[in-house]
């Protein structure tokens, strides 16, 4: 356990960019967060969000605080330290029956950061955002002060704090409601999907009918396949349906070592997109699944981030408004495609109601997120970001600031007409603005 701040190089996982940064870690979050400049969880934002301000403004890194404080099983009412992870909630809970009302694609994150991003999960049409089930949280605001807020108590600083990146506060206790679950497993259906309107299409219909859905794009087809890809569908499996025994813990394969660039090439990209939608040669599978397969695919290979290779790589995600002729998702893949850009990991999901935090990333429309690799000139992968925001404002979407590092301020402000309100709440309860971020000096306009 270290107590006093120590320098080390920090980033986020697309490991782009990388910083010199004063670290703080400690079971004892309380004592630790009344210097800093701001908390990270376990770093699983893309970009520069968890990252601090400057070299010497300390970052309080909240994985030891990982206590559960109570649990109620007859409400579900879970009270935690910001730094307990969803892995470990799933280690304890899942085979007693209970999980998490919103989870993301990864289950290496903590609370805190789940609340500061507002998460949404496959079940985002049904159940909107992470911050919709928190009833309480118990934050050290910038005076030092320690407050107690909830949707009834401080409602403005709760509803600024759910989404607000850190910004307004920082998070030491999370209180929300667990779900009771029929089976620790997840009945799972798969179908390949010729083009875009199909996808969306399927994602719209079986919305009336799935509590959770998603789709995987092959984002390098073109023509007539723009769009292509695999829909997945999945509910909590029923008793009769699942087995007898709880899943058990998921084997981890780990990247070895840092690949060359060329192995990630867009031809390289193309053949993994081709073969993975081939692979699906049956239109539909139905399959009982381990909920880790389902939820967190990825999490199965460890350090994955590595694959992109030194120069690290950035998601950009955005959500576009509906349009019935589905115009806003085809022309972004289209735009993207034709900038060079390549991904395999294009996931599509349709959004539900807009989030309550005051900046939450989710509103109603389609939302699309895609790895790419920072390119060895930045200026490439600059201009094409900035491409992809001029279209998202043309269509009247916005991107989501966790998986942010290249999007400049007069598009971010543009895109946010929320941006002015966040803000005079934040200075409201942080007057000299003591809680800054990497990304609210590039993006927001904090000082160093
Ligand atoms: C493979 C993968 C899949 C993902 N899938 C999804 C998805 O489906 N949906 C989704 O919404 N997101 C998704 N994400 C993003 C991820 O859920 C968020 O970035 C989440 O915030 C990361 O949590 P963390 O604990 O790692 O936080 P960090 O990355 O360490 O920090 C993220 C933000 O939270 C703030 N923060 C963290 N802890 C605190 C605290 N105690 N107090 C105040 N602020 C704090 C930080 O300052 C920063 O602004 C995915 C990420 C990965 C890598």
């Amino acid at each position: 356990m270290r107590n006093e701040p120590y320098r080390t190089t920090l980033c986020g996982w697309g490991r782009y960019p990388v910083v010199s940064g004063l670290e703080v870690k400690s079971e004892d979050l309380e004592r630790i967060t009344e210097t800093a400049g701001l908390c990270r969880g376990l770093g699983r934002s893309y970009g520069d969000s968890s990252l601090p301000a400057d070299e010497n403004s300390p970052v309080v890194n909240t994985t030891l605080a990982d206590r559960l404080l109570a649990f109620d099983p007859d409400t579900g009412l879970l009270r935690a330290e910001a730094g307990a992870s969803l892995e470990m909630l799933n280690r304890v809970f899942l085979r007693r029956g209970w999980f998490v009302p919103v989870s993301p694609g990864t289950q290496f994150v903590t609370l805190g950061g789940m609340v500061a991003s507002d998460v949404h999960g496959k079940n985002h049409h049904v159940d909107g955002c992470f911050g919709e089930h928190v009833t309480g949280l118990k934050l050290r605001v910038a005076d030092g002060r320690i407050v107690e807020c909830s949707p009834s108590v401080e409602p403005e600083l709760f509803w600024v704090t759910v989404g607000g990146m850190g910004l307004t506060g920082h998070i030491l206790e999370v209180e929300f409601a667990m779900r009771r679950i029929p089976s620790p497993w997840i009945w799972q259906e798969t179908e390949r999907i010729p083009n875009l309107d199909a996808m969306i299409t399927g994602l719209k219909e079986s919305a009336a009918s799935w509590p959770m859905t998603v789709g995987w794009v092959d984002c390098l087809a073109r023509g007539e396949k723009l769009g292509r890809g695999i829909l997945m569908k999945g509910r909590w499996a029923r008793p009769d349906e699942a087995p007898d025994r709880p899943p058990g813990l998921k084997r981890r394969i780990n990247v070895p070592f840092e690949p060359p660039g060329w192995v990630l090439s867009r031809w390289s990209m193309n053949c993994f997109n081709r073969l993975y939608y081939a692979k699906h040669f049956r239109h539909v599978r139905k399959s009982i699944v381990h909920p880790s397969s389902f939820f967190y695919p990825l999490d199965a290979i460890g350090r994955w981030n590595m694959i992109y290779g030194r120069r690290g790589f950035t998601q950009y995600q955005c959500v576009l408004p509906h349009a019935e002729d589905n115009g806003p998702a085809r022309r972004l893949l289209e735009l993207f495609a034709s900038q060079g850009g390549a991904s395999f990991l294009c996931v599509i999901k349709d959004c539900g109601a807009e989030g309550r935090g005051m900046i939450s990333f989710p509103r109603p429309g389609i939302s699309i997120a895609m790895d790419f690799s920072v390119h060895l000139n930045i200026q490439n992968t600059q201009f094409l970001v900035d491409r992809l925001n001029e279209l998202v404002i043309d269509e009247g979407g916005r991107i989501y600031l966790t998986k942010d590092t290249f999007t400049q301020p007069e598009h971010f402000g543009t895109m946010e007409p929320r941006l002015g309100a966040f803000n005079a709440v934040r200075r409201k309860w942080d007057p000299d603005g003591r809680i800054r971020s990497a990304q609210s000096v590039r993006l927001l306009g904090d000082t160093q």
